[in-house]
């Protein structure tokens, strides 16, 4: 629908401004550095003439950087939690032709949902994200093509089964995102979820999807984890708390959840 065009679009931009405002930085940083390098250069050559102009670039550059950490921080606190009772399975059934769309025909997207899913209480625009983003990583592992599979599930976590995921016993909704691409080696894995870290080149990864992926499932009272073998594939898993309180009216007459994209 035009809704999730724009959505789409939107999230693009977002991708935008973040990858570029880590590009910006860096050059920003190059500018210090080498402000400073020259400054250096000068004092031990004893030339005291011109520090003047290097010392107002790197106080600039300086600046500059500041602002930009405004931004992303001010980007950063657009991100909070609107939590609602979600029906995941529903989410996922209506993202059908945006996640169909974004992938692209090289790629077979199946889902394997399991039927009597548990409700979770999360931030539904927020999970739509993830699981975009998910699906978007999926087929820049996959760029001969393959599969997708998105798979939901319920599981009580108890004793190790817990322990190993650092939960608190209980019940908990699986929503995994499945691939047959490429794989992470032990490097990438080790730093998949830190922010920024990306191994794609510059104005395509931004590092920031399984970084916002991560924190949102750990702000939900959850985790994120990731399965990956080298030219196997990778399977991210987000584990979510079960939502144990009465079921708002419209889930109990069985309609989609309000979904709206604003
Ligand atoms: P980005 O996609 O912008 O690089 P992410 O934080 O989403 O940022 O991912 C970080 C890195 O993790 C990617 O650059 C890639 O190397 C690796 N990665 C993520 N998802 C997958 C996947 N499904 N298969 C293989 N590698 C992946």
């Amino acid at each position: 629908s035009r809704q999730q065009l724009f959505q789409a679009q939107k999230m693009e931009a977002v991708g935008q401004l973040t990858g570029g405002l880590a590009h910006d930085f860096n050059n920003v940083l190059t500018g210090i550095i080498g402000s400073l390098t020259l400054i250096e250069a000068r004092i031990r050559a004893g030339r005291r003439d011109g520090l003047d102009r290097y010392i107002a670039a790197a106080q600039g550059a300086a600046a500059r950087a500041a602002a930009l950490t405004h931004r992303l921080l001010a980007f950063a606190r657009r991100q909070t939690l609107d939590a609602k009772v979600t029906e995941i399975n529903t989410l996922i059934l209506n993202m059908g032709e945006l996640v169909r769309q974004t992938v692209g025909r090289r790629v077979k997207l199946s889902t394997d949902l399991e039927p009597d899913l548990w409700t979770v209480c999360c931030d539904p625009n927020q999970l739509e994200s993830a699981i975009l983003n998910l699906c978007l990583n999926a087929r820049d592992a996959m760029p001969s093509g393959g599969c997708i599979v998105i798979h939901t599930g319920n599981l009580a976590l108890l004793g190790r089964a817990a322990s190993d995921l650092r939960l608190a016993n209980g019940d908990y909704i699986a929503v995994a995102v499945s691939d047959t691409g490429t794989g992470m080696t032990t490097e990438v894995l080790a730093r998949a979820f830190d922010p920024f870290f990306t191994t794609k080149p510059i104005g395509q990864g931004t590092g920031l999807g399984l970084s916002m992926i991560h924190g949102f499932a750990e702000q939900s009272g959850g985790r994120a984890r990731i399965a990956s073998e080298p030219g196997a594939g990778t399977t991210v898993t987000l584990y979510l708390p079960r939502y144990h309180g009465a079921l708002p009216e419209e889930i109990e007459k069985g309609q989609a959840i309000d979904l709206s994209f604003s």
